[in-house]
């Protein structure tokens, strides 16, 4: 079964829904217009909405045909991120210095495309949420609406996630059995010596060296620690110290990011970064301060749910058109939150070609409104197929 019909009937209404998204922007749990617009169109479908979960979420129940109880969740995230557009086009952001920059105004569309279809058809026999996510870009969003009763206040048994994905030819999908996308830890370490005279290191303790040896020790942690079948990143991203050139300062500071596919190796390079942080700085006589700070986890798919979303989705576009197991990617994603707490799977929608290398998070990204019905339709056909009737 291809896309949908009736859905390709609401391509119009879903293309205008998408510009207008993206025209009001809204970051990190200020989703207050976009929740307000979420609503009203899931209220006019005849869905019951309930908000509030991680502040500005929103989540849609519709109940199909007949009395089972499965139930299952589709996310979209809401936000967009704190930076300025380019494009000239009409439906350009009217809010200075924030953009849909990532697609997110197309994911809350194809999701309501898809609550839209379902709630005229009801072809299906159980209950789906709509859940609109607010908060992925930094801000754990994802966390806040599980740490808020998600799966106590709704008897979700299996969560559903989608992202579009610019360089994948458009309406082909991507899906992988396992882990997609890694954890993404912060860390910040200061080190701290003593100030002198730089002509006299005799009576200093210099944290400069102690920075320099602890940054090439720190290489170890992936190059000789992880196993080298276990994708693993660590960045050192920011180095801050000194203030004149014959001044030995009192401190340093070093800062990155840390990113596994894997939750023993997460918790392994974290305890490593310590360890070696430790050891260096006392080899230079410093003191050392490390500022951790938990990022998202990795993000991975239950095996079976991942294989059926492939399912789905060669029914929808066409079994050349899906890909499993392509490389996964070290970026992150707080989707991840939801995969902890219950099984799921995240696909890949390809938005075609990257015109003028115009990826996720450029100013002068669009979202592909031809994707539109293919994604609402991978939704309503994973919705009928999950939850089928007897
Ligand atoms: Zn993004
Ligand atoms: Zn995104």
């Amino acid at each position: 079964m291809p896309i949908i019909n009736r859905i390709s009937d609401f391509h119009p209404d879903m293309t205008e829904w998408r510009r207008a998204l993206h025209a009001h922007p809204e970051i990190c749990f200020e989703e207050v217009w976009t929740g307000d617009f979420i609503a009203e169109k899931l209220r006019s479908f005849g869905i019951e909405v309930s908000r509030g979960l991680g502040k500005t979420g929103v989540v849609g129940m519709l109940k199909g045909q007949g009395n089972s109880p499965r139930a299952i969740g589709l996310r979209a995230d809401m936000d967009a991120l704190p930076m300025p557009e380019e494009n000239q086009f009409e439906h350009r952001s009217q809010i200075d210095g924030k953009m849909h920059a990532c697609g997110h105004d197309g994911h809350m569309t194809m999701l309501l495309g898809a609550a839209r279809y379902l709630a005229e058809t009801q072809n299906f026999d159980g209950t789906v949420y709509f859940i609109f996510q607010p908060a992925e870009e930094g801000g754990a969003g994802g966390k806040a609406m599980v740490d808020d009763g998600l799966f106590e206040q709704h008897p979700i048994q299996d969560i559903w996630g989608m992202h579009n994905w610019p360089g994948l030819p458009a309406g082909d999908v991507a899906v992988n059995t396992g882990a997609c996308m890694a954890s993404a830890d912060q860390f910040a370490i200061t080190l701290t010596g003593r100030g002198s005279h730089a002509a006299m290191p005799h009576q200093a303790i210099d944290p400069i060296l102690a920075a320099a040896s602890l940054i090439q020790a720190l290489q170890m942690v992936v190059s000789r620690t992880t196993d080298p079948l276990d994708p693993a990143v660590l960045s050192v991203t920011m180095l801050n110290g000194g203030s004149a050139f014959n001044v030995i300062p009192d401190t340093v500071t070093l800062g990155g990011t840390a990113r596994a596919m894997v939750a023993s190796t997460r918790a392994a390079m974290e305890q490593k970064i310590r360890d070696i942080s430790a050891l260096t700085a006392k080899a230079h006589g410093c003191l050392v301060e490390v500022d951790w700070q938990p990022g998202y986890p990795p993000t991975v798919n239950t095996e079976t749910e991942a294989l059926r979303a492939a399912d789905v989705a060669r029914a929808v576009v066409g079994s050349n058109k899906v890909h499993v197991n392509m490389p996964p990617s070290m970026v992150a994603e707080d989707f991840a939150f939801m995969l902890e707490e219950r099984p799921g799977a995240y696909i890949w929608l390809g938005a075609g070609e990257a015109v003028e290398g115009k990826m996720l998070h450029n100013t002068g990204y669009d979202f592909n409104d031809d994707i539109l019905p293919v994604g609402a339709s991978y939704w309503s056909q994973l919705v009928e197929s999950e939850l089928p009737r007897s």
